[in-house]
């Protein structure tokens, strides 16, 4: 069989104004998160199109997880169709929610209006049209292949915004992407046509607290500032992490390239007595704070272990409890990712790759995202490490007021789609 034929590319053409349709349709559908509005309706409209395909589904709902309620119960949709050949399992993956509008649009962004061959609405970009342009490629290669090799399967997933915890990271934890099973994921996330996104940086979260002795404000003298001691640890981040930091670079392709760097943001900061709501007519509290909290955020590369990544910080807090007078401290881990990054001569990448030379004409480029998404969950729970995004849209516009979606972008992606599915059933 010779899935890279005309007619797949003539087909996906002829489906421009099907592929128009389903984005706005999708965009109708509004899904924010949070709360997590509308789930089970986008999936049971998904669950209507992929059956007229031929694919099985199934309706999953993942109790218990945060946000899950029956008010917003977190629903996610996963289809499946064999070719009736021996191959392999090519999954796509994309999250239906999106992120709250806020101000500043000038069409509706629950409308989904067509205007210059761009789609507008709130999730145009990520990801509706990336999911819009996914079926379209599947659906035009079933139509002229339906008896390919192997087994195509998409899972459309909820709280991708918010952590994946009521989708993928639930999906994988039942064992839907088991490297048994799945053989490749394509995640159309908006990351530019031409683009292929291997990957993520890793994180750790942690809180740090510094502790005091109360005492009156007038005579600090007989208390022990935790506010002060946190300046202390502060000054030695200034001084001694952040250069470091600097001088650790990455080969990972990330984008920016600010983020090529290992990077760290202090959250937050909170020390002492609460402030008085503003209504309150008093004087603050004249105490010294015997408690100090910050919350650490750091972004580490795959050249670093998350072991020395801590070791280092709980390396200059140690130091300082044997250095300064008083210092005593806790950290607390809140919250970690490992970096990943695909291989770039797995047979996906390179059949991915491909394809882009193919259509578009260009050679790709491959990037690493400076936060993570849900291929996370896929890596980590799953244990799949054939996974990878690709899709169509501007990654700027995501999150943004009119964001949009180019319906010549949807068709070249989609093409890149349905061309590289061919390659990976085999
Ligand atoms: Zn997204």
């Amino acid at each position: 069989m010779n899935f890279k034929s005309e007619n797949l590319l003539n087909d996906i053409l002829s489906r421009r104004d099907d592929l128009i349709d389903l984005t706005q349709k999708l965009i109708k559908i509004p899904t924010l998160n949070p709360p997590g509005n509308n789930y089970l309706k986008i999936c049971e409209y998904l669950k209507i199109r992929m059956e007229k395909s031929g694919f099985t589904s199934k309706l999953i709902r993942a109790y218990d997880t945060p946000g899950d309620s029956d008010k917003f119960p977190r629903w996610n949709l996963v289809c499946f169709r064999e070719g009736g050949l021996q191959g392999k399992t090519v999954h796509f993956n994309g999250h239906t929610d999106v992120v709250e509008t806020g101000k500043g649009w000038t069409v509706d962004p629950f409308e989904g209006k067509c205007i210059d061959g761009l789609v507008y609405g709130r999730g145009a970009c990520d990801m509706k049209g990336g999911i819009a342009s996914s079926i379209i490629a599947v659906e035009s290669f079933i139509s002229l292949f339906p008896n390919y090799p192997g087994k195509i399967e998409f899972s459309f997933t909820a709280d991708e915004e918010t952590g994946g915890y009521g989708g993928v990271a639930y999906l994988a934890n039942k064992g839907y992407f088991s490297p048994s099973k799945v053989n490749s994921v394509i995640i159309p996330e908006p990351l530019n046509k031409d683009r292929i996104c291997l990957g993520h940086r890793g994180v750790w979260w942690a809180e740090i607290e510094t502790f005091g002795r109360i005492a009156h404000g007038s005579m600090p003298f007989l208390g022990d500032s935790a506010i002060r001691h946190m300046g202390a640890v502060l000054r030695e981040f200034e001084e001694k992490l952040y250069p470091k930091l600097q001088t650790i670079k990455t080969k990972m392709p990330v984008v920016p390239d600010g983020a090529k760097t290992s990077t760290m943001n202090i959250n937050s900061i909170h020390g002492g007595e609460v402030e008085q709501e503003e209504d309150f007519s008093g004087y603050p509290a004249a105490v010294v704070a015997d408690s100090c909290k910050i919350i650490i955020d750091r972004r580490f590369l795959i050249e670093e272990s998350i072991n020395n990544v801590k070791k280092d910080i709980k390396g200059l807090l140690d130091n300082l409890e044997t250095s300064r007078e008083g210092f005593k401290y806790k950290i607390s881990d809140l919250h970690e990712v490992i970096p990943t990054m695909a291989d770039k001569n797995s047979h996906l990448v390179s059949e991915l790759s491909n394809s882009i030379k193919e259509i578009i004409g260009v050679q790709p480029d491959y990037v690493i995202s400076p936060g993570t998404y849900d291929q996370k969950h896929i890596e980590r729970i799953g244990k799949l490490k054939n996974c990878v995004a690709y899709g169509p849209g501007i990654l700027d516009l995501a999150h943004q007021p009119d964001e949009y979606i180019s319906v010549d972008d949807m068709l070249d992606s989609a093409k890149v789609m349905a061309i590289s599915l061919g390659g990976l059933l085999k």
